[in-house]
């Protein structure tokens, strides 16, 4: 059975930067990889106006942007809704014509079965019910791929992911930018990084049932991230992450499973807390050239509280103790362990997307 793999996102940018990993590593395996983007990318800040030489417009740049990123990571098929950007909650543009936040939750829809319909991937991945920080483009995303994938009948995928950021790692991402003298979201007083709060990132590590290992693929994600050029000035924080850093940040994606078939909730312990003791720091190497950039740790302010409520549209996917449960009790100690390896040794997680299927 050939294989197929479809990642809903918002904007373009967000499918390298969530899971650029994922796509770059199944798409080598040999998997088809179809990226849907939602939006088109306008409302993006260009700090650097030589990029729109020979563009009509900021959507036409990251248009181009999006192409070079996905084929960069091996990716087979992009699928572009077409919607315009909307801003940050309660801003004007969220109510302004072809506004995705504003668009009838239906239609788009639709256009998203009727791409799994022509497809009929197997395994289906959508951002969580907070669009993993807030964005209103983002929740939009997650809400029309929910309803999309309740709607597609016989082409339902068999697996439906939602993305994940596990609040140990979000801190030990900002930590260890911290340790390597780069303002991280949320460690600035005020201004553009100011953002979310540190625990206000990710959500409940016991959320998570499935980790990707993409070690190999980290160059492949930031070669990616490169392409979107706009978004990324010489001193994004992601710009100047050392290579060392993206490695060991970036060796994983994390996703929990949210179809009706996923296992037990009691399989996914939350117990255990990351170990006491933390590896040294790591500054000290050479900036690397390439780089990323972009919104999925939380640049922009989030839209409320990073609560994993489920929503209205998710009515036919599997909650209870999941995707609802209390996401403060099982958050281990990240400030006292080295998160990252702690949920690199995890034990009981899906390794594989495809697991169990044909
Ligand atoms: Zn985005």
């Amino acid at each position: 059975m050939a294989k197929t793999l479809l990642a809903v996102h918002a904007h373009p940018d967000d499918e390298t930067i969530t899971t650029g990993g994922t796509l770059a590593r199944y798409s080598a395996e040999g998997v088809r990889t179809i990226v849907v983007t939602c939006t088109r990318g306008d409302l993006g800040e260009v700090r650097d106006p030589a990029l729109l030489a020979g563009v009509s417009s900021v959507a036409d740049l990251r248009d181009r942007e999006l192409d070079a990123a996905t084929a960069r990571l091996g990716v087979s098929r992009v699928v572009r809704l077409g919607y315009s950007d909307s801003g940050m909650a309660g801003m004007p543009e969220n109510h302004r014509p072809g506004a995705f936040f504003a668009a009838d939750l239906a239609e788009a829809a639709a256009r998203l079965v009727e791409v799994i319909q022509r497809e009929r991937p197997q395994v289906m991945l959508a951002y969580d019910a907070t669009g993993g920080y807030g964005h209103p483009d983002h929740v939009k995303a997650h809400q029309v791929a929910v309803a999309a994938f309740e709607a597609s009948g016989a082409a339902r995928p068999a697996r439906l992911y939602f993305v994940r950021f596990p609040r140990s790692w979000s801190r030990e991402f900002v930590q260890a930018l911290r340790e390597a003298g780069i303002d991280a979201p949320g460690s600035a007083a005020a201004g553009a990084d100011a953002g979310p709060t540190v625990p206000d990132i990710g959500t409940d590590d016991g959320l998570v049932t499935t980790r990707i290992d993409v070690r190999p693929y980290v160059r492949t994600k930031r070669a990616a991230l490169t392409c979107h050029k706009s978004q990324m000035p010489a001193d994004h924080f992601l710009m100047r992450m050392p290579d060392a850093l993206a490695k060991r940040l970036w060796a994983y994606e994390f996703f929990s499973r949210e179809d009706t078939s996923a296992p037990a909730a009691a399989t996914r312990t939350t117990a255990e807390s990351p170990p006491a003791t933390r590896r040294g720091g790591t500054g000290g190497e050479a900036p690397d050239p390439h780089c990323a950039a972009d919104d999925a740790f939380g640049q922009r302010p989030p839209l409320h509280r990073a609560n994993d409520t489920v929503s209205g549209a998710q009515s036919a996917v599997r909650r209870g103790g999941i995707t609802s449960g209390d996401e403060s009790a099982a958050t281990p100690r990240s400030d006292s362990g080295d998160a990252l390896e702690w949920l690199g040794r995890r034990e009981g997680l899906e390794s594989d997307l495809f697991a169990g299927l044909g």
